[in-house]
């Protein structure tokens, strides 16, 4: 069956890898996008695809139209975006949440929410159990995000309970690749470009923190296999496994980029988790889904596409 699949923040570095993935598969495609940080270069080249609509629209506003499937993807990610405007941040999450869950209430609509694992906060477990309720400061620079990502998810879960809402929660690990915003300030983005350019690479803390990275087409797998899944709700952790120092990464990006760039130390920001890692049983059991692309080869990857644009 052929889907109408809405996808807000279609014009971010998710959003317009999933369009371009739905619309690869023959179905139609309404991109919804305010361009707070999401780019209409990333979209630009389907515009022409008979499959595809592109709408500026922010969420945190009500919007009427027919679907029945909802991505909601929207909502800035990178700390230095998603801690510009931290009100609007959280807004994103509260009332867009509740404006793509009254849609999908009043469509029938099946609705995927893009959560991250940011919800376990600086975490006490690892790796990371979809179980773990997380370690959370609610005060602090990162709350917008953390608390208001947790707060979409609860609020999934409670118009599933009192209205019945076709719910699908996946939290995101920290992913790269193509169309990613090379200035965004995340940590792959800042260190191959830095790369590029000859500039210094700027670990922060003392590179001792770990994140586990997933390449982009790795995650719109696992993205699509959640929302084509009939009876399993989540959340799943969607992430890949493989753990590295940020230390690490950037030997491998001087390594991989061949760059004369030297790395520099600077203050680690606040409330920085120290360690991260997907336990991926669940995605395995539910959705037979695993990542495959180790990072090594990824970087690689990133690494053609920020040659293009930087
Ligand atoms: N980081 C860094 N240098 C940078 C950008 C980030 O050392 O130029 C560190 C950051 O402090 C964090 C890790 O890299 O410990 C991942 O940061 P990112 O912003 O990519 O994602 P998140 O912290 O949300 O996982």
């Amino acid at each position: 069956m052929s889907h109408v699949n809405l996808v807000t923040g279609g014009a971010g570095f998710l959003g317009s890898n999933l369009c371009e993935r739905l619309l690869n598969r023959g179905e139609k495609v309404i991109c919804l996008d305010n361009y707070y940080t999401g780019h209409k270069s990333n979209v630009q080249e389907f515009l022409d695809n008979p499959n595809f609509e592109l709408i500026r629209h922010d969420i945190t506003e009500p919007i009427v139209l027919e679907c029945d499937r909802i991505y909601n993807m929207a909502c800035p990610a990178s700390p230095p975006h998603y801690q510009r405007n931290p009100i609007k941040t959280m807004k994103t999450s509260v009332l867009g949440c509740m404006n793509m869950l009254g849609l999908a209430k009043r469509t029938g609509a099946r609705i995927l929410q893009a959560s991250t694992s940011e919800v376990y906060g600086d975490p006490l477990t690892h790796p990371q159990k979809e179980e773990y309720w997380g370690n959370v400061n609610p005060i602090g620079i990162r709350s917008c995000y953390d608390e208001g990502k947790r707060v979409g998810e609860t609020l999934f879960f409670d118009y599933h309970r009192q209205h019945e809402v076709d719910i699908r929660i996946i939290r995101i690990f920290n992913t790269y690749g193509p169309k990613m915003d090379p200035f965004d300030g995340r940590v792959v983005s800042n260190f191959i470009v830095q790369a590029l350019k000859g500039q210094d690479i700027t670990i922060y803390g003392d590179g001792s923190q770990t994140r586990s990275f997933q390449y982009v087409d790795d995650l719109i797998n696992g993205i699509v296999a959640m929302m084509d899944n009939d009876t399993f709700l989540g959340p799943v952790n969607l992430g890949n496994p493989g753990e590295f120092t940020i230390k690490e990464l950037a030997e491998k990006v001087v390594a991989a980029t061949g760059t004369g760039s030297k790395v520099i130390y600077e203050d680690l920001p606040s409330d920085d988790p120290m360690r991260r890692k997907p336990d991926n049983s669940l995605a395995m059991e539910h959705l037979g889904w695993e990542p495959k692309i180790p990072l090594d080869e990824g970087l690689l990857k990133a690494i053609e596409y920020f040659k293009t644009v930087v």
